[in-house]
C-alpha cells in the first residue's frame, strides 16, 4: 500500500506520526508533501519551518511543547543577534536549529534544490516516510493587510503570523510564485502512484492551500487513482491549537468540520475529498457528496493518531 499525505507543520508532523506507525503495522510506503509557503531567508539562512517541523518530529528531535525546532534547544545566537539591533527580533532562530539551516543554505547557494537538501537532512533523522516539499520553486505565502491611509501591502506569512500574531485588519492570501512553480521531482509520480491519499489536519488556509496551489498539484489529487480522505483540524468549532480560526475568516469560511469540509470540496464535484473524518463534537457536520465519519480526532499520542489513520483507510 501507498500513501501519499498533504501536510503542514505541527499538525502535519503529528499526524504523520500516526501515517508512520499505521503504515508499519500493514507494511505502507508513506511520502509526506509538505508545505513551503511559510519558508523565508533570514540572516542568509533558508529556513523551512514545516519541513523542520516534520522532520524534526519525525526524528525524535522536536521540542514537543514548544511544538517547533529541537528540544534541549539554546539561544545563544538569537540574543547576539539581538544585541546588534539585527532585525528581524521577531523571529526566533535556536542555536541546534540554526545548524541546519547553515547545511541546507550552503546547499542551496551551491546549487542543489530543496528536495535534494531535504533528502540529505533526512539521512540524519531518518524520519522513516520519504520527505517531500511541494515544489523545489520560490512559493511564498502573503497576507494582503492594512487599511486606510497607509493602504494595502503584502507582508510575510511569518510577520504576519509571528510579529501580528494574525490580529491584523488582513484582506486575503497571496501565494507568490505560483503561478510558475512546480511539483517538486516525485510529487506527480507519488499521488499518481498512490493507493490512498491524505490530507493531514493542517491549517486549510496557510498549510494546505500553498501545496494546491502549485500548478497541477490539485489535478494531481482530484484527477488521481486514489481515494482521497481529510482529517479535521477543527474539533467543536475551534481550531486543536494555532490560528486556523483567524486564516478561515479572512476566507469568509466558517470555524467547524463541516466548513473546512465544504472548503475542501467533494471530489465527486470537483472538489478534493471522498472521505472526511471530524471529531465525534462534529458528528452532526455535512458536507454533500463527502462520506462523513467521526471519531476521536485528538492526536495524543502515536496509537490515537494511528487509529485516525485506520478509519481514513476503512473510510475508502
Ligand atoms: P503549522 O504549519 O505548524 O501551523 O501546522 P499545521 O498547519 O500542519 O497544523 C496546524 C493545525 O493542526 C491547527 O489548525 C490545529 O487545529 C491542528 N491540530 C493540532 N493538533 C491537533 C489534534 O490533536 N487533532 C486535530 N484534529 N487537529 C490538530
Ligand atoms: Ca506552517
Amino acid at each position: 500500500m501507498r500513501i501519499v499525505v498533504l501536510a503542514g507543520g505541527i499538525g502535519g508532523a503529528r499526524f504523520l506520526l500516526g501515517v508512520r506507525a499505521y503504515a508499519r503495522e500493514v507494511g505502507a510506503e508513506v511520502t509526506a508533501v509538505v508545505n513551503v509557503g511559510d519558508d523565508l531567508w533570514l540572516h542568509g539562512l533558508k529556513i523551512c519551518p514545516d519541513l523542520d517541523s516534520v522532520m524534526y518530529t519525525l526524528g525524535g528531535g522536536a521540542d514537543p511543547e514548544r511544538g517547533w525546532g529541537r528540544v534541549g534547544e539554546s539561544w545563544t545566537v538569537k540574543e547576539e543577534l539581538a544585541a546588534y539591533g539585527a532585525e528581524p527580533t521577531w523571529f526566533g532562530l535556536g542555536d541546534k536549529d540554526i545548524a541546519t539551516h547553515l547545511v541546507r543554505s550552503t546547499m542551496l547557494n551551491g546549487g542543489y534544490p530543496l528536495s535534494a537538501v531535504t533528502e540529505a537532512l533526512s539521512t540524519r533523522w531518518q524520519p522513516g516516510v520519504r520527505l517531500l516539499p511541494a515544489t523545489d520553486d520560490r512559493l511564498e505565502t502573503h497576507a494582503v493587510v492594512g487599511d486606510g491611509d497607509e493602504g494595502q501591502r503584502a507582508i510575510h506569512f511569518q510577520e504576519w503570523w509571528v510579529r501580528y500574531r494574525a490580529d491584523i485588519p488582513t484582506h486575503r492570501f497571496v501565494f507568490v510564485g505560483a503561478e510558475t512553480a512546480q511539483p517538486a521531482p516525485g510529487v506527480r509520480e507519488a499521488i499518481g502512484a498512490a493507493d490512498l491519499v491524505l490530507i493531514a489536519p493542517s491549517n486549510p488556509v496557510v498549510s494546505i492551500a500553498p501545496v494546491l496551489a502549485v500548478p497541477g498539484m490539485r489535478e494531481a489529487v482530484t484527477d488521481g487513482p486514489a481515494p482521497v480522505v481529510g482529517v479535521s483540524p477543527i474539533i467543536g468549532g475551534a481550531p486543536v491549537r494555532g490560528m486556523a480560526d483567524r486564516c478561515l475568516a479572512v476566507l469568509g469560511v466558517e470555524c467547524s468540520a463541516a466548513g473546512v469540509g465544504r472548503l475542501y470540496g467533494p471530489r465527486a464535484a470537483g472538489g478534493l475529498l471522498d472521505g472526511w473524518l471530524v471529531a465525534e463534537e462534529d458528528a452532526d457536520a455535512v458536507v454533500p457528496e463527502v462520506t462523513v465519519r467521526a471519531m476521536p480526532l485528538r492526536m495524543t499520542d502515536e496509537a490515537a493518531t494511528a487509529a485516525m489513520v485506520r478509519a481514513a483507510v476503512e473510510l475508502t
